[in-house]
């Protein structure tokens, strides 16, 4: 029997996993995920996990329950021999090992890019998996919890400084998110208004969020500013050195909770791997989701999502001619992915990938939203229930769908559930603390 291998079981490899299960006739081929992460994350809900509005479980969907006919390996890829027609598995626990394949596909996404900003890396988290998500979570109720307790002055504001860094799709839906949860929080604090609460955006262009037109992404501009959230534009982070924030402008605050956002880049493993990888860094494949080299397609191997260069045959679409790396192509390219692989197998012609952006729709706040297809805009509440529909549906299977919908209608009624575990890091400590040692 084929064996197919995908390196990363997120949005483009598990679609690939999940098609290649319907798709392939019994015994045609074997196939094996491997992944770090027990889960795929639906990304685009992390800025409402991190807002308290969606259960962090429901926004990940298991490997091993929904992808039954597949070989999940919960361990690292950290190099591909395709020379070799083999990988490097490195897992958290024991020794490496490698496992061959006949066919490769690489889907293991983008990482956040960052620059060499001080104190960026010791000080501020990014939004890219779910536990950075539930971490801001946890992290901005407690900083209320501490700040009630406090007088006004320089440490209270520290503690009620939020600051995210990069304004395209997902700081924005991040920033707005946050600003909205710290409203409902502030309903708890009597001591505490919105005057108290100090949110800084900081985005180096001179606009927000490139997918929307000018005209919408200042609108959402006003309503951050009506909503006392602050974005600086044309404007970066110069450092962060123990939480002290510099900007280019040099204005400077203090924080204890930095968020970054600005950007992503190609998954490192390419940096291991024989595979061609274009000037960015990504996998080079044609528009068929082949991976190819100077010398033309190289044989047995695939890629498609964030981590590859996906030509876009789509005119005026794409940046440098390339897809841009959301869900709306890495789904789709993992699903043509399946199909052209099963043709591959059966000696057809692979389809060439095309797909014309269906527009951007975002969240940023309760009841606020901002949905952009061509020319035609909504803002406000419809946007907001676009966004929340078109995503609701588009998490993959009928049993998250459900929770995620069930959890939604539940904050309806109840609201969001505003419970902060700062413990979460250290769940031994109170057992430690009191645990009962033999007498030396
Ligand atoms: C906060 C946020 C909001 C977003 N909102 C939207 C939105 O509203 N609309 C939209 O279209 N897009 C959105 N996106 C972008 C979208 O989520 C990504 O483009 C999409 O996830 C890319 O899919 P992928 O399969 O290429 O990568 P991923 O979904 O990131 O999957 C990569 C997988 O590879 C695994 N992996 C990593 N390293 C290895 C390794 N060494 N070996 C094996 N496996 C590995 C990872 O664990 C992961 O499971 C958002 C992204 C973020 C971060």
């Amino acid at each position: 029997m084929r064996k197919i291998l995908i390196v990363g079981g997120g949005y483009a490899g598990f679609y690939t996993a999940k098609k290649l299960q319907k798709h392939l006739a019994r015994g045609e081929a074997q196939v094996t995920v491997v992944d770090p992460l027990p889960y795929m994350t639906y990304q685009p809900f992390l800025p409402e996990v991190a807002a308290g509005s969606i259960e962090p479980r429901h926004a990940v969907v298991s490997h091993r329950r929904h992808l039954k006919k597949t070989t999940v390996i919960t361990a690292s890829v950290s190099k591909i021999d395709h020379a070799a027609k083999k990988v490097t598995v490195t897992p958290a626990v024991g020794d490496p090992w490698d496992v061959d394949y006949d066919t490769i596909v690489v889907t293991a996404g983008a990482i956040t890019r960052t620059f060499p900003i001080p104190g960026l890396a010791d000080e501020a988290i990014g939004l890219k998996n779910i536990e950075e998500a539930i971490a801001i979570r946890d992290r901005i109720a407690d900083c209320f919890a501490k700040a009630s307790n406090l007088p006004a002055g320089p440490e209270r504001d520290r503690l009620l400084t939020f600051v995210v860094v990069g304004g395209g799709f997902a700081g924005i839906e991040l920033f707005g998110e946050l600003r909205s949860y710290a409203s409902a929080l502030l309903r708890h604090y009597k001591n505490l208004t919105i005057d108290d609460t100090h949110f800084h955006l900081v985005e180096a262009m001179g606009r927000i969020m490139p997918e929307v037109s000018l005209k919408t992404s200042h609108w959402v501009l006003k309503n951050l500013a009506q909503r006392a959230a602050t974005v600086h534009l044309d404007t970066q982070l110069a450092s962060a050195v123990n939480g002290k924030i510099e900007l280019s402008t040099g204005e400077s605050f203090e924080s204890d909770t930095i968020m970054w956002t600005a950007g992503v880049m190609a998954n490192p493993v390419m940096r291991n791997t024989d595979l061609p990888a274009e000037e960015r860094g990504r996998l080079r494949v044609g528009a068929d989701l082949r991976v190819i080299s100077d010398a033309g397609v190289v044989p047995d191997a695939w890629g498609a999502g964030d981590v590859a260069a996906v030509p876009d045959l789509v005119p005026n679409q794409g940046v440098g001619g390339f897809t841009v790396p959301n869900a709306q192509h890495a789904v789709r390219q993992g699903k043509l992915l399946a199909k052209n692989l099963v043709a591959d197998i059966r000696g057809e012609k692979p389809r060439e990938y095309r797909h014309k952006n269906l527009g951007a729709v975002a969240g940023i706040g309760l009841y606020i939203g901002v949905f952009q297809s061509g020319p035609i805009a909504l803002k406000g509440f419809l946007a907001w229930l676009a966004h929340r529909g078109y995503h609701g549906f588009a998490m993959p299977m009928w049993e998250r769908k459900a929770r995620v919908f069930g959890n939604w209608i539940i904050n309806f009624l109840f609201r969001r559930d505003l419970v902060g575990i700062p413990a979460r890091d250290t769940p031994r400590a109170a057992f430690e603390t009191w645990a009962v040692r033999p007498k030396v």
